[in-house]
């Protein structure tokens, strides 16, 4: 199962919100976001991991959480007790 680390983000095209472009695994693999929801759609598990270890499993999610942002096909973690985990909060790279 790959365990994202690392996300790349990028501005919006209004700059009003960052999007996750590429994610980095453990095996220090970059994925693009399409390919992640591609793999996602396969039935491949994907988790993140913080430096303190919480995971979080990622999902797929028809369009950028943003306000009004109709950006698709958009990924985010699932909701757990921690912060540090989600996606948006992993260190970029
Ligand atoms: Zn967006």
């Amino acid at each position: 199962m790959p365990i994202v680390t690392h996300v790349r983000k990028e501005s919006s095209s209004d700059g009003s919100h960052k999007h996750i472009a590429a994610v980095k695994t453990t095996a220090g693999v970059t994925y693009t976001r399409a390919e992640v929801v591609a793999s996602l759609d396969r039935g491949e598990d994907w988790q993140t991991k913080a430096a303190s270890g919480h995971s979080a499993k990622i999902e797929k999610i028809k369009f950028c959480p943003g306000s009004g942002c109709l950006v698709t096909p958009y990924i985010r973690t699932n909701r757990d007790k921690y912060a540090d985990d989600n996606l948006d909060n992993l260190p970029s790279f």
